[in-house]
């Protein structure tokens, strides 16, 4: 009787065990969430040369809507770092072709690579006004191209920077925010990378209070950004939004402090993510991650590839003795000559896996 009772049990059990297999086959076979993102429109901001100890170090502070507002709709990562070049043109360009590249910071040389708004546009065949950028700073206006033979000049995002274009000067915060609006709705582009540059400004001026204003503004158009973008049919619910830092500022005591950056130092170095958007879990992700990490995340996101190799330059130093008649030979000298190489390298970039749900 007992015996029995179990052999039903069991069959039963069987039946059951074989239904939760099934359902775990067909969970397993369909594409996971990340695979098919519900995004479909991806903007950056970077707020340039924000340090960790006037922002995340201590919140709320100056980003009251960052820190209690937007955090809780997305995902934080406090580990988060410009571990290579921590001046502005490298760190742009690392969030934007995912290569850590040395690059001259005043406008006259474009990435080694090609962009995440090249490839967006190459692969996806829409015209230039679905990829933008918007910045503060204009020498930004090299992110939109990249000296890489076969991909120069070519797939080119639109560009609206600094007071009138590359040569005119920066553009208050204020005023790119409002560029940045009228854009999107007039253009719906499916990615945008916007730069604020008030903290960084003033802060090279050396005036402190302004820097703190600034911070604190930028704070304020973020949630403006984000809630512009919420109150709009097309970008609500379908788009992410990443609010990052370029580099840090030297730390107090080192290099002049706030006033500059550029080095190693964890005041350059360590700069934040919050990541928001509907593909994305909410809380804190402690994982180490660096700014080249959102050029593939942000890949992921809009469902196109980049490519595995890359090239970086890298300072060949080679030495070459003077000619015989020159002064220099004459005292025993020789001059150096600086080369640059191009190495080919794998990408290094990796998805911010943990981002997604
Ligand atoms: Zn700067
Ligand atoms: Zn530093």
């Amino acid at each position: 009787m007992e015996a029995t009772g179990i052999g039903k049990y069991s069959r039963c059990g069987r039946a059951l065990l074989l239904l939760l297999l099934m359902v775990l086959a067909a969970c397993t076979s369909s594409p996971s969430s990340s695979d098919k993102p519900k995004t479909e429109y991806v903007i950056i901001l970077v707020i340039d040369g924000t340090r960790m100890s006037e922002t995340w170090d201590s919140v709320p502070g100056l980003i009251p809507n960052m820190s209690t507002v937007l955090k809780p709709k997305g995902a934080f990562l406090p580990n988060f770092l410009n571990d290579a070049y921590t001046y502005t043109n490298s760190g742009h360009a690392a969030i934007t072709t995912g290569v850590n590249q040395p690059i001259d910071n005043y406008g006259d040389e474009f990435p080694a690579n090609p962009s995440i708004f090249q490839y967006f546009l190459k692969q996806s065949g829409k015209p230039a006004t679905a990829a933008w950028i918007v910045s503060s700073k204009d020498k930004l206006h090299i992110l939109a191209n990249t000296s890489r033979p076969g991909w120069e000049n070519t797939f080119q995002p639109s560009v609206n920077a600094g007071v009138n274009g590359p040569g005119t000067g920066y553009r208050m915060d204020s005023l790119t925010l409002i560029e940045v609006k009228r854009i999107l709705t007039t253009h719906k582009p499916n990615l945008m990378l916007i730069n604020f540059m008030e903290p960084d400004g003033f802060a090279h001026a050396a005036n402190w209070p302004n820097y703190l204003r600034g911070i604190s503004r930028d704070d304020r158009y973020a949630k403006e950004l984000w809630d512009f973008l919420n109150e709009d049919e097309t970008f609500r619910g379908k788009t992410t939004l990443f609010i990052t830092a370029d580099h840090g500022r030297h730390l107090n005591g080192i290099d002049g402090g706030f006033v500059d950056h550029g080095d190693s130092c964890p005041g350059c170095q360590q700069i934040y993510l919050l990541a928001m958007g509907p593909d994305f879990r909410r809380g804190t992700v402690e994982t180490r991650h660096t700014l080249i990490d959102l050029a593939p995340t942000v890949a992921r996101l809009l469902h196109f590839t980049m490519d595995s190799l890359v090239v970086v330059p890298r300072v060949d130093t080679t030495y070459v003795t003077s000619p015989a008649d020159s002064a220099q030979a004459a005292l025993g000298q020789d001059s150096i000559r600086l080369e640059i190489v191009m190495d080919t390298t794998v990408l290094k970039a990796r998805v911010i896996e943990e981002l997604f749900k």
